[in-house]
Formats: structure tokens, sequence, C-alpha cells
């Protein structure tokens, strides 16, 4: 049994000196997770950008034609905090084409991982807060429009709510959007979730997985989703420079644990993205990422049945 994980190079590209987005972690994951011995091994698979159609599915055509042909004006482009580039439009296609094969990846085995992902701020309109296209919207949309599923659960743990999906999935009743996030956070004007579950700053490990492990498994049984896109943002770790909750490495691989290990035993497939992480030490805040897929190793080796 291998793990699949979904990556290209092109997930990273140049951005100016001191831009305040880690782009190299997605680099310098790719090249941990070579390097390291897990579970089980990984079998790395490459994915194609997604096409304008399955972005339009969520996204407005006015909104996905203005993304790519760089007429974004000033505003838009400062509120999705890059400046517009041909390499931009590439990258944040692969990377929703990359969360797209790791729902397809995680549909044909019960769980795949994506190297990248966890857009979540992009609404049908409009980027923000570094998110130009929301991949798990997208997946979730792909995944009801091609039949492969008639209820999608996204779990989003980054430390920030999970907005744009939110709203997007606001009146569908074939998504359920989970947000657990620290509540006095960016974006300063909240969505509406199917359930939000907003954190006190500060809070640590055993809190923090005592608030999941009360929520989760009554949403899977009450919900009873096909699918479950599972956002591991590690912005929740208290050497994050963009979060107020307070978890250890520890912390998040028990996160990454339950989360996998729960819809594993209820033979609900998992399809996960990395999320949210920011810290300028990149080798540092790539360990923290690949947490999640040590904890998919694990969950997979201890469990290799799917059904
Ligand atoms: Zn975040």
């Amino acid at each position: 049994m291998a793990l699949t994980v979904v990556h290209h190079p092109g997930y990273t590209i140049d951005l100016p000196a001191n831009h305040p987005f880690p782009m190299e972690k997605f680099r310098v994951l790719r090249q941990l997770l070579g390097e390291r011995t897990l579970a089980c091994p990984i079998e790395w698979h490459t994915p194609q950008p997604a096409t304008l159609e399955s972005l339009q599915r969520v996204h407005t055509r006015d909104y996905v034609h203005a993304f790519v042909h760089g007429q974004l004006d000033r505003a838009a482009q400062r509120r999705s905090g890059f400046v517009w580039s041909e390499a931009l439009v590439q990258r944040v296609r692969l990377e929703t084409g990359g969360t797209l094969l790791t729902l397809e990846a995680a549909l044909a085995t019960g769980l795949a991982c994506n190297s990248a992902g966890g857009t979540h701020h992009a609404h049908a309109d409009a980027a923000s807060g570094y998110c130009l296209i929301n991949d798990l919207a997208v997946a979730a949309a792909h995944a009801l429009a091609q039949g492969w599923a008639e209820r999608v659960l996204i779990v989003d743990c980054d430390v920030h709510q999970g907005d744009g999906t939110a709203r997007l999935f606001e009146k569908v009743p074939g998504v359920f959007t989970l947000s657990m996030h620290a509540a006095r956070n960016f974006p300063a004007r909240k969505a509406k979730s199917d359930l939000d579950i907003a954190l006190p700053n500060g809070m640590q490990d055993a809190a923090y997985l005592a608030e999941l492990t009360s929520w989760l498994p009554g949403v899977l049984a009450a919900y009873q989703p096909d699918v479950v896109l599972y956002d591991a943002g590690v912005d929740v770790h208290h050497d994050d420079r963009l979060g107020y909750l307070s978890l250890s490495s520890d912390g998040l691989y028990a996160r990454d644990h339950y989360v996998l290990n729960l819809c594993r035993e209820a033979a609900i497939p998992v399809a996960a993205v990395i999320g949210g992480g920011y810290d300028r030490d990149i080798i540092a805040l790539a360990a923290r990422h690949a947490q999640l897929h040590r904890a998919a190793a694990d969950v997979l080796a201890a469990h290799p049945r799917f059904d």
C-alpha cells in the first residue's frame, strides 16, 4: 500500500524578495517528504492545470476571465495578496488541478494528500487572503457534477475561517462546510458555515482536540458524507505568524491522525490539502505541513484495507 501524494514543481513560483507569502514551502515540503521514511511509501502524482470549466462551477465567468487574462484591478490584486502574473495563473491552476487529482485518488484508494491547496478565502467573484481560486470548492463541485458524490463534507481546520467556501455552498445541501478556527482572526467579517467552531486565542493541544472530537463524529454520523475534503492548515501552530492558537507539532499530528483515522474507520474517503502556514523558517514550516503526510501514512499502514 502506498500513499498518494500530489505535487507539481509549478506550485512554487518566484516572488519579490520579502514577499510575506512563504512560496518556497511547497518545494521544501516535497524535498522533505522525498527524504523521509514514512510508515508506507509515497506514490507521487503530477496534476494538470484545472480547466476553466471546472473553475467556473464555483467562480463567475467574469472573475475567471479577469484572473486568467490579467484584468484584475489593483485593489483586487491587493486583496489577493499577489501581483498578477502569467506564472501566478499557472500556479493557481496547477494547485487546483492538484486538489482535483487528490480527490480522484482519494475516491480510488480511500486517502490521498495534496502538497498544496486549501485556498478557502476565494469567493465566487473575488480573491482574498492569498486565495485566488477556491480549490476546495472547485473539488467539491466537481465531485457533485461528476456524480462521484451526493454529499461532500469539508472539514476546515485552518486557523482562519473558510469564509469563501462557506458562502459558495451556503444554499447547497450537497456540501456541508465545517470550519474550526480562531474566533478573533482574519477574516474580520465571518461567513456562516454549516458548522462554525470558533475558538478562543491561545488554545492548546488538549483543549483543541477535545473540541474537535466532540463535534466531528456527530457530523459524520448525521451527514453521512460520500467524501471528506480536509484542510489541515498548520497556522494553528504556536509559532505561526498569522495564527492565534497554540498547538504543538505533536498536536498537529494528533489532529490530522484523528481526522484521517476516524474517516478511515467509517470507510469515508478523504482528500487532504495542506492549508495555511506562515513562518519565515521554511524548513520548520515544511516539517509542520509534513505531519499531515506522516499521519496519513500511519493511518494507511494501520488500515491497509478500505471497504
Ligand atoms: Zn489560514
